[in-house]
């Protein structure tokens, strides 16, 4: 069993020959297609179609591409969360930047978020666990 993405909202698969497809559109504006990203973890590589070309800097909506729900997150402004399954079945929380050209990838865990990308340290803050919490993990 490979790694799977799921959406959060229908878990419907979003991994399709080897790529993590969804669906994005640039926020204020009317671009938008398909985006296919690299779903190895701390890889941003992506490919689009030559008609929309992502501007880096800019800020994409993300949705899934079959159930159309909104994959940006509520909780943590200007990331995105997909579901990973791993080869066993295990389950995880993975966000991304919905800002074009940050690299920066968080995986929570059962024993803490694993960060990935040399722009992890931008949203570090939203998964710091307040040290006198961390006697309860
Ligand atoms: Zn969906």
């Amino acid at each position: 069993m490979a790694i799977e993405y799921l959406c959060k909202a229908c878990r419907g698969h979003l991994t399709v020959n080897n790529f993590l497809v969804l669906a994005a559109t640039k926020i204020n504006s009317s671009k938008r297609g398909l985006i296919f990203l690299n779903p190895e973890l701390g890889n941003y590589t992506k490919t689009t179609h030559p008609s929309f070309s992502i501007e880096k800097g800019a800020e994409y909506l993300y949705t899934c591409p079959i159930c159309h729900s909104q994959l940006n997150s509520v909780k943590y402004p200007h990331l995105v969360r997909v579901i990973m399954e791993d080869e066993k079945g295990k389950e995880f929380d993975i966000y991304f930047s919905g800002i074009a050209g940050e690299k920066c990838t968080y995986q929570l865990t059962d024993v803490g978020v694993v960060k990935k990308g040399p722009d992890a340290g931008k949203y570090d803050r939203y998964f710091d666990v307040p040290d006198e919490d961390k006697k309860y993990l």
